[in-house]
């Protein structure tokens, strides 16, 4: 067991086929206690209910402060401890630089970098009091290659954001035993895209993937799994790509 008895949030985690769905799942068949943060808290519960016995749900919007907060305060109540935090839920546009509207910018900024900032707000503090802990944020091959797979350029500019907050991050809390690492998947096939994907789209982005294939959630769960468990132990502020090699630099 991995991750025996260890305290794991995971944001954006109720999305059946999603990547933080399966991450919960790998998370407790390898020991863990899963808290499943996502919007809606019916959702969130139906997701813990199917993930198993140690998993809960709890509602939380990322955007908001308070919510972060009050999540990880009802966690830390329940289980008196927060050992991993997976900075998983995200949203996405295929938007062109024009076409961006102000409203577009905060929407996809606002979940996966001020999100990523206030749930590590939440949950350092008690990290620091623990003198341990592991934060992984998904950020995306966007990031790296400057989009062109189906995010717009606003997604890019907020997953980017992640991998300079990460980092900067891990410096200032490495001397407290607290690890802050970032994973970068390709396109990985979820509902994320919400059918706006087509056939001919996949064939295209096919064809530039060494490994020939398009991404499963398992795959980035494995990587989760690397990364918050001590497997990684002296790593913090590094990257772990999850691409099937469409981005190999
Ligand atoms: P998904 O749409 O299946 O899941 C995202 C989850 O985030 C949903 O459950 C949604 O309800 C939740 N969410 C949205 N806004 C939220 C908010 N304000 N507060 C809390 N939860 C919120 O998507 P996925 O493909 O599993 O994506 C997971 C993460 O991986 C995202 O950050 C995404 O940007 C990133 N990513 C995905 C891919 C891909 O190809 N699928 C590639 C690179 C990175």
């Amino acid at each position: 067991m991995l991750l025996g008895d260890k305290v794991c949030v995971i944001t954006g985690a109720a999305s059946p086929k999603g990547i933080g769905k399966n991450t919960a799942n790998l998370f407790h068949q390898q020991g863990a206690i899963v808290a499943i943060l996502d919007l809606n808290q019916q959702q969130a519960d139906e997701a813990a209910a199917s993930v198993g016995e140690r998993a809960f749900g709890v509602a939380c919007d990322v955007t908001d402060k308070n919510s972060c907060d009050n999540a990880i305060a009802a966690v830390v109540e329940r289980c008196g401890r927060v050992d991993v935090l997976i900075n998983n839920a995200g949203i996405t546009q295929p938007l062109k630089t024009l076409d961006i509207t102000p409203q577009n910018y905060e929407q996809v900024t606002d979940v996966s970098l001020r999100g990523m900032l206030y749930m590590c707000q939440a949950v350092l503090p008690h990290m620091q009091k623990q003198q341990g802990g592991s934060i992984v944020n998904t950020s995306s091959v966007s990031a790296q290659r400057g989009g062109g797979i189906f995010g717009g350029p606003h997604y890019s500019a907020a997953k980017a954001g992640m991998l300079g907050l990460g980092k900067a991050m891990a410096r200032e809390f490495g001397g407290a035993n607290i690890r802050i690492n970032s994973v970068t998947p390709g396109l990985i096939l979820t509902d994320i895209t919400g059918g706006k994907l087509t056939d001919d789209m996949k064939e295209k982005i096919l064809t530039t993937i060494p490994l020939n294939r398009l991404g499963a959630a398992e795959d980035v769960a494995n990587a989760f799994l690397f990364l918050a468990s001590d497997l990684s132990s002296y790593m913090t502020g590094a990257t772990l790509d999850v691409n099937g090699g469409m981005h190999i630099y």
